[in-house]
């Protein structure tokens, strides 16, 4: 019997990846292609030929999607092409496209994650529960509602999905099928396994997908990719998930207490917990992942702060200076605006040494050379040395880090094990040991942390259930 491999494609924020595997996660090729940007027509048709704004929303998504679905399949190697069982993608949480369900045309350019539909919240406010994951601007329900609202009501055949559904159906061709990751952000409850009541009573509940879990098989790949692209005659298409999921799965923290910390431009926590827990206070919800629950918390602090004081290769030359084993005195609140929710929820917070730093050079500026010493030590926070102050500040992201964790528990999440790291700060040995010491934990650099890789995992598991 030859090898058979899982494809999975990772269409994050700022590119496509994908990643092939065989069953033991051994990767036989991966590649990467930024998004091509088409000029929308709807850009020309909105603004009556009126100079187009340069802005992401101006751009033809659903061109530059389908093309670069398109070109990482070619990216395939023609010789590997016939191995692949299966394949799954994930894509950007909330992106929505809303579709004509007879043509499969979009009626509508695709709403993006970050996109807020402030319009449609107070509607969606009155319907849905206190807190819930749809009350915030920027979710799927009120892109939906918002949609509805303005030009959706005499459609009677429309169906919505998310990014990664959309780029699915090119694959399968039945269109209406989501994931319950994907799925959350419109108000569907992976605790039931259904849409709530409240939702399902509204007139646009028409347009919902129908759902599966994450990794399961939707169907054959179409005749005609099948056949262009050289894939075997019994390769499925597998739901996906959303783009950070993914990034988790990578991991391969399978069991409860595994954690994933992403210490990239912000800090973000990820744990594996047997229960559900939800804080709309923190900013804390949960995934469903099977019988398990994936509770995840983002704090604003993390590598973004670093990188406005050093870069990256002084980051590398202080800490090779650090010990790691001695506690900082320092303790600062590492920020780069005013605002936290996650582990301290806190919208006035102020980035606590940021903004020593900046009375600093303004003192400086003035020329008060005889304050400016007395500021520098009233700036204790800033010490001479700059392996110091790095340390300081490392060690003050590892104990918010920690708090997150005691948070999680506190909320009555499964208690963190073992930390798995990703992300731009996940190379940094010193960090790594300054966080074993604050966390009172084993803490590891994540082997993978690549979406496409999580995604690929999901195609495994669908080709094997
Ligand atoms: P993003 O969230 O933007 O994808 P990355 O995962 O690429 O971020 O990580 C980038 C961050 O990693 C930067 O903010 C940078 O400060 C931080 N970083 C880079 N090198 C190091 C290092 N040696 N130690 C700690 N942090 C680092």
């Amino acid at each position: 019997v030859s090898v058979r491999l899982y494809l999975g494609m990772d269409f994050g924020t700022s590119g496509a990846r994908f990643a092939l595997i065989d069953k033991h996660g051994t990767i036989y090729s991966e590649a990467k292609r930024e998004y091509p940007k088409y000029m929308g027509e709807h850009v020309f048709k909105e603004q009556n030929g009126v100079a187009a704004r340069k802005s992401e929303e101006t751009i033809d998504w659903i061109r530059s999607w389908k093309t670069t679905l398109f070109l990482l399949l070619e990216d395939v190697p023609v010789n590997l092409r016939p191995l692949i069982a299966s394949i799954s993608i994930d894509g950007t949480s909330a992106t929505t496209i809303i579709l004509d369900s007879n043509t499969g045309e979009p009626l509508w350019r695709p709403f993006l994650y970050y996109e807020s539909c402030p319009d449609a919240l107070p509607m969606v406010k009155s319907i849905a529960p206190a807190n819930h994951t749809v009350c915030s601007g920027t979710s799927t329900l009120c892109k939906l509602v918002s949609w509805w609202n303005v030009r959706g009501a005499n459609k009677t055949s429309a169906v919505l999905l998310h990014q990664a559904d959309w780029l699915l159906w090119l694959l399968h061709g039945k269109l209406g099928v989501s994931d319950y990751n994907n799925a959350l952000k419109v108000g569907y409850d992976p605790e039931v396994d259904s849409y709530p009541p409240w939702l399902l009573s509204q007139p646009y509940s028409q347009l919902l997908p129908s759902v599966k879990a994450p990794g399961a098989s939707i169907g054959f790949l179409t005749e005609d990719i099948r056949a262009k692209f050289g894939f075997p005659k019994d390769c499925i298409v597998c739901t996906g998930t959303t783009d950070s999921i993914a990034a988790f799965l990578a991991a391969r923290a399978t069991q409860p207490g595994k954690a994933v910390t992403s210490l990239g431009s912000t800090l973000a926590i990820k744990l594996l917990s047997t229960n559900r827990i939800e804080d709309a206070r923190f900013g804390v919800y949960s995934h469903r992942l099977d019988d398990k629950w994936l509770v995840g918390g983002a704090s604003n602090t993390g590598g973004a702060v670093l990188r406005q004081i050093f870069t990256d290769e002084q980051l590398k030359k202080l800490s090779d200076h650090i010990n790691p084993m001695e506690a900082s005195p320092l303790d600062y609140y590492p920020l780069q605006a005013v605002g936290e929710r996650f582990p301290v929820a806190d919208p006035e917070m102020a980035p606590r040494f940021y903004f020593l730093l900046l009375l600093f050079f303004f003192l400086l500026w003035v020329g008060e050379l005889g304050r400016v010493r007395k500021i520098k030590r009233m700036l204790h926070p800033r010490p001479q040395s700059d392996v110091e102050y790095l340390h300081g500040i490392l060690e003050s992201i590892a104990r918010i880090e920690a708090k997150a964790y005691t948070l999680l528990k506190d909320l009555g999440a499964t208690q963190v094990e073992e930390v798995f790291t990703a992300g731009g700060g996940a190379k940094n040995e010193k960090w790594t040991q300054i966080r074993e010491r604050v966390l009172g934990l084993p803490v590891r650099q994540a082997i993978q942390t690549e979406a496409a890789y999580g995604a690929a995992l999901l195609a495994l598991k669908g080709a094997e259930t």
